[in-house]
């Protein structure tokens, strides 16, 4: 697919050029709109996310459901400015009981998810495959600093539903979350399939605070009768919210439209300004050394416990590396 040359017609002052035409995978582009106060990144990847979901071998309902908590995990992830952590991870009662994305800044990232086979019927939706429980988001910034964790409960809703009603509730900040995932098939049937995804997070932050007021979520189980809460939205919220609105799976996902030609087919009319894109890795922290240690924190009994056929073996559940030792190495008695 090719994209139609850009009009040059962009109403923002220098630097002003043509969005770039050239993909770029594995990476996360901030961007503004300044017209509409708004401020938000887009995420492309390819060759990572593959790398993460193929070494699994996962069903595909459950690849393409810890590749949207990946891709949120970078839109979220991203903006953090230090050497810090950011850990998605949801515990629920559906075929996809627990999984977890673990982001270190500034580009490592890795993932796995539990799952029940036999509970993977066909046609279940992201919201079905997780079922009922939470999802919560840490920040971890290291030794000596606070831990941040923010709590969503999940309630047969997808990933983006769970990110608006986050920073509805606990941010308050107006944003909208687009996500999707796909595979991308090469060489007829039969061919190598590689997974590719893309999201879009957008946020409405004005100068003046009052501008930023949300009507509530839905009532759900609000005694009838009851007035639901209203509020006008604001006329630049309402129309980012609709230029987002447009944007398709196929173009979030799409090899051949670069991230920049997307946000500017969204968004020229009002002149978007992208900044540097962030790259993104599929890179596991996981080490002999680390693996090691853990084993000599255990007790000395679990630790022989784990003896079989005269090895202790250690697989990563990140990134399934298998690391082999010695019941000496790994620090069990002799006759224990
Ligand atoms: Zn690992």
């Amino acid at each position: 697919m090719t994209s139609q040359s850009p009009d040059t017609k962009i109403t923002f002052t220098s630097p002003v050029r043509e969005p770039s035409a050239i993909p770029v995978d594995d990476a996360v582009i901030p961007f503004e709109v300044n017209a509409l106060d708004l401020r938000g990144r887009l995420t492309r990847m390819g060759p990572a996310l593959d790398e993460i979901l193929t070494k699994h071998d996962y069903p595909a309902p459950v690849g393409k459901l810890l590749g949207e908590a990946i891709v949120l995990t970078t839109l979220l992830g991203s903006s953090l400015k230090f050497e810090g952590r950011f850990i998605l991870q949801t515990q629920t009662d559906g075929p996809v009981s627990f999984l977890i994305v673990d982001f270190q800044a500034p580009d490592r990232l890795r993932a796995y998810a539990r799952y029940d086979g036999r509970r993977l019927t066909p046609g279940l939706d992201s919201g079905a495959l997780l079922g009922k429980g939470h999802l919560a988001m840490t920040i971890d910034q290291g030794a000596d600093m606070s831990r941040y964790q923010g709590l969503v409960a999940l309630d047969g809703g997808g990933l983006e539903a769970a990110a608006h009603e986050y920073f509805l509730r606990s941010e308050q900040i107006p944003t909208r979350v687009r996500i999707a995932v796909g595979e991308e098939f090469r060489g007829g049937e039969g061919g190598k399939h590689r997974w590719r995804a893309g999201g879009l997070l957008v946020q409405f932050l004005p100068k003046a605070p009052e501008r930023a007021r949300q009507a509530d979520l839905h009532p759900g189980d609000a005694p009838e009768g009851t007035v639901p809460h209203t509020v006008a939205e604001d006329d630049a919220w309402v129309e980012g919210q609709s230029l987002i609105g447009t944007v398709e799976d196929v173009e979030l996902i799409d090899p051949d439209l670069s991230g920049e030609r997307l946000l500017y087919r969204l968004f020229h009319e009002r002149g978007v300004r992208v900044f540097k894109p962030v790259s993104l890795q599929a890179k596991c922290s996981c080490s002999r050394e680390a693996v090691s240690s853990m084993l000599k924190s255990f007790e000395a009994k679990d630790r022989a416990e784990m003896v079989k056929d005269g090895k202790v073996v250690v697989t990563c559940e990140f990134c399934s590396s298998v690391y082999e030792f010695t019941p000496h190495e790994a620090g069990v008695e002799e006759g224990a």
